[in-house]
């Protein structure tokens, strides 16, 4: 059976004429004058995915994007609709589709973004491919430039994130249904119905253009995504692929249920018409595998940032006592309080300095970007993974061992704050990679051996674990 246009439930209106499965007449695509605002002059029902029911109602709906493709359909009739978006969107009771007719507007959707829609009826999918997939079988479509009591919003600031967050209702307490593991999904669990994959982002890709079978380009983003089993790739294509933007490496973690997928050794996945994608789902094995991935990176960091948000310069520095520490002391204090955060000063010697070699290597400055290392002689530098420019900090590497009379700090332990490599070198990370040679060589033996005066502060609480920070130095 055709699926039903919303004008079949309306008497006065003439019977459709377009094919089965098209939800608008060629007279409904044609645009009425641009509202501005829109305001419902209608009642509308508020509703859950999972109570609708087909047929008409004036209801309204929220959710969030779990999977959308653009379908254009270009009309050189003024007015037309140039194509439909085809959106599922979930609450936590379940998922449904949504055809976003659109003539002018160009709808900036994402994965994962709050919506909000008004519409006056609801159709039933027929199986067909494009009207409603199997995940999703209800539908609704709109088209908001010509239907005044049609009406689709995407919240963007008024989404705190907390709401539309536990996919199937899920619960701490249960495992979700037909979850698994990269590698069991690799070994055959790709089979299961209703399979679903829990993945943090390790990094993303740069955004590259590829080439459809009709002729036509459009951009695809491949990240790399791993759990606690293994890594895998995750690629989308077309329009959706702007939704890799917002993610973050070893932070964002998505759910992604029923994916498309090849099989290579890895899990190569996509994004097909069943595919739901849910970002940082609030559920227990979300929070577990963010925590394992940040777990990777701080082992890794080449140069971890200076915890401004535990330290403040400003405040230690008013201190009413100033405590002056051996780094014997410091050890001995990290193990017998092991729980405790502390400022102080030390009074150290620097026994190597490498700031010319590490001008020439191309190492002066470093951070990293989606799990990897970055260097360059300069402030700014672009991640060759996901063709963002990065802010770069000053290597610490460029000292070599700091000593005093009780102990060592080895090459690169400490964590300086920005004002206190400023303190050190005399000037910006900007005037120290712009310098001349000659200033650099000048700068190395003005350091070595010289006697400077650390203040330093101690947090076993964090991870950083025997890693002092450095918020200033005094010579
Ligand atoms: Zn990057």
């Amino acid at each position: 059976m055709p699926a039903s246009s919303i004008q079949s439930y309306f008497p006065s209106s003439s019977p459709s004429k377009v094919a089965p499965g098209d939800g608008f007449t060629p007279e409904e695509l044609q645009l009425s004058p641009p509202a501005s605002a829109w305001v419902p002059v209608l009642d509308y029902e508020e509703s859950d995915i999972t109570s609708l029911e087909p047929g008409p109602r004036h209801l309204t709906l929220m959710g969030r994007v779990v999977n959308f493709y653009d379908m254009p359909k270009p009309s050189k009739r003024p007015k037309a609709a140039q194509g439909f978006v085809k959106i599922m969107i979930a609450d936590d009771t379940g998922t449904m589709s949504v055809r976003l007719w659109y003539a002018n507007t160009v709808y900036p959707l994402k994965l994962g973004q709050l919506v909000t829609l008004w519409t006056v009826h609801i159709s039933q999918g027929d199986g067909q491919v494009g009207l409603a997939s199997n995940a999703a079988p209800l539908f609704t479509s709109i088209f908001p430039e010509n239907e005044r009591n049609c009406h689709f919003m995407i919240h963007e600031r008024s989404d705190d994130g907390s709401m539309f967050k536990r996919p199937y209702g899920a619960l701490d307490s249960q495992v979700l249904p037909g979850l698994m593991t990269l590698k069991n999904f690799v070994d055959g669990g790709f089979d299961v119905d209703e399979c679903k994959l829990l993945v943090c982002v390790k990094s993303i890709g740069p955004r590259k253009k590829f080439t459809n079978k009709n002729g036509t380009t459009s951009d695809l983003i491949t990240a790399i995504v791993l759990d606690n089993s293994s890594e895998g790739y995750l690629t989308l294509y077309g329009s959706v692929s702007g939704s890799a933007t917002a993610w973050k490496p070893y932070e964002t973690v998505l759910l992604i249920a029923d994916p498309g997928w090849r099989i290579d050794k890895t899990a190569k996945l996509s994004l097909n018409a069943n595919t739901q994608v849910f970002i940082d789902p609030t559920i227990a094995e979300a929070r577990y595998l963010r925590a394992l991935a940040q777990r990777l990176t701080k082992k890794e960091h080449v140069n971890p940032p200076f915890p401004h948000d535990l330290f403040d310069a400003e405040e230690a520095e008013l201190a009413a006592v100033k405590v002056l520490y051996k780094l014997s002391e410091i050890d001995e204090f990290a193990r017998t309080n092991p729980r405790e955060r502390a400022v102080g000063y030390v009074s150290v010697i620097v026994t190597e300095v490498h700031i010319v070699t590490n001008y020439k290597r191309e190492m002066l400055m470093s951070n990293e970007c989606c799990g990897k290392p970055m260097f360059a002689s300069k402030v700014k530098a672009r991640c060759h993974q996901c063709d963002r420019e990065c802010t770069l900090r000053i290597n610490p590497r460029i000292l070599g061992d700091v000593i005093d009379e009780t102990g060592t700090i080895s090459t690169g332990k400490l964590i300086f704050s920005e004002a206190a490599w400023e303190q050190l070198l005399g000037r910006t990370a900007e005037q120290l990679v712009t310098a001349s040679l000659d200033v650099m060589k000048y700068l190395e033996q003005r350091l070595l051996f010289l006697r400077l005066t650390l203040g330093f502060g101690i947090h076993l609480g964090s991870e950083e674990i025997g890693r002092l920070v450095v918020w200033c130095v005094k010579m």
